[in-house]
């Protein structure tokens, strides 16, 4: 059987670190802030929310909320961005997605400031990504993937991979992440034909494409290690990831399980960004 890359690991190594450093910032007086911006109250935007408070409450990171109603009209909506932006005790600026469909999104990622876009919605980010410039912040999912894959020690340089999915949040800097750490990418997408056989050249598959229990052991090479950032609910009404663990698991060398894999990273790393753009503003 292979070995399971346990997520809560992989956070609770990290946590420890952001601690001590947001403890050294509240020896400067400076706290750590990360304001959520959240449109109406969709029950996954509550769930990743509380996640995210919990987590930032174990490291020293203050968290706030502007709630938006769901019917709030752009103008007000820039606006709640633009005081966040301009309010120095807030050091990230996070907004839950997908955002209502009268919302111009790109206006919105566009405003975030750079400097406190924690979860990398905002162009110079995703560019900074995409050049492999480590001043930017990438998204917090893919980065998350690359925290599971550091930390057990598996190597990169020269591997093929292959990314399933190319949304701007997960597939496309997953792939550039990637890419950063010399391994040969592929991108596959729904218009891949035979995704199967694509995914089976993987050493290292990630799978990112919203479809739950989608990728069988017909998609796995022999050995090779799988990384599952779906977060999906089965026919049963459990959680479940993009992977069919029973069927795929047996062929893989490691394995991310879901829930416990990439998303329990996903909320540390967003700490730490929080932590890192606060270092940031008080030097
Ligand atoms: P999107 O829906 O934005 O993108 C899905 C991608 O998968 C698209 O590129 C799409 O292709 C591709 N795709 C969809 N269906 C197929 C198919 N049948 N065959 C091949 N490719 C397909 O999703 P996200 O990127 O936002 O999220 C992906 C998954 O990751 C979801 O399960 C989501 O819940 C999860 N997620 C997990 C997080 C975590 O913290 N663990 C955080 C964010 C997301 P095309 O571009 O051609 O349409």
């Amino acid at each position: 059987m292979p070995e399971v890359l346990s997520g809560k690991t992989v956070s609770q190594a990290s946590l420890a670190e952001i601690k001590q450093r947001a403890e050294a910032l509240a020896a400067k007086g400076v706290t750590p802030k990360l304001a959520i911006v959240r449109f109406g109250a969709r029950p996954d935007d509550i769930y990743y929310e509380k996640g995210a408070k919990r987590t930032c409450g174990q490291v020293g990171v203050a968290c706030e909320t502007a709630e938006l109603p769901d019917d709030v009209p752009l103008a007000d909506a820039l606006a709640a961005v633009t005081r966040l932006n301009d309010d120095p005790s807030v050091h990230g600026i996070l907004v839950l997605q997908p955002m209502p469909k009268h919302i111009d999104a790109t206006k919105v990622r566009h405003l975030i400031s750079p400097d406190k876009d924690i979860d990398g919605m905002s162009p110079i980010n995703a560019a900074k990504v995409f050049e492999g410039d480590p001043t930017g912040y990438s998204p917090c999912t893919p980065m998350a993937v690359m925290e599971i894959i550091k930390h057990y020690g598996i190597a990169l340089k020269g591997k093929k991979v292959v990314v399933l999915g190319r949304s701007m949040v997960v597939g496309k800097p997953a792939a550039m992440l990637l890419l950063g750490e010399h391994a040969t990418v592929t991108i596959c997408h729904s218009r891949t034909q035979d995704l199967a056989f694509e995914a089976r050249q993987a050493d290292v598959l990630v799978a990112a494409i919203g479809k739950a229990k989608m990728v069988t052991k017909d998609y796995v090479k022999p050995g090779a290690i799988v990384i599952d950032v779906g977060i999906n609910v089965d026919q049963n009404g459990k959680l479940c990831g993009d992977v069919d663990y029973e069927s795929a698991s047996p062929m893989a060398s490691m394995i991310t399980p879901v829930p416990g894999g990439v998303g329990s990273v996903t909320t540390a790393v967003l700490a730490k960004h929080v932590v890192r753009a606060a270092e940031k503003a008080s030097q």
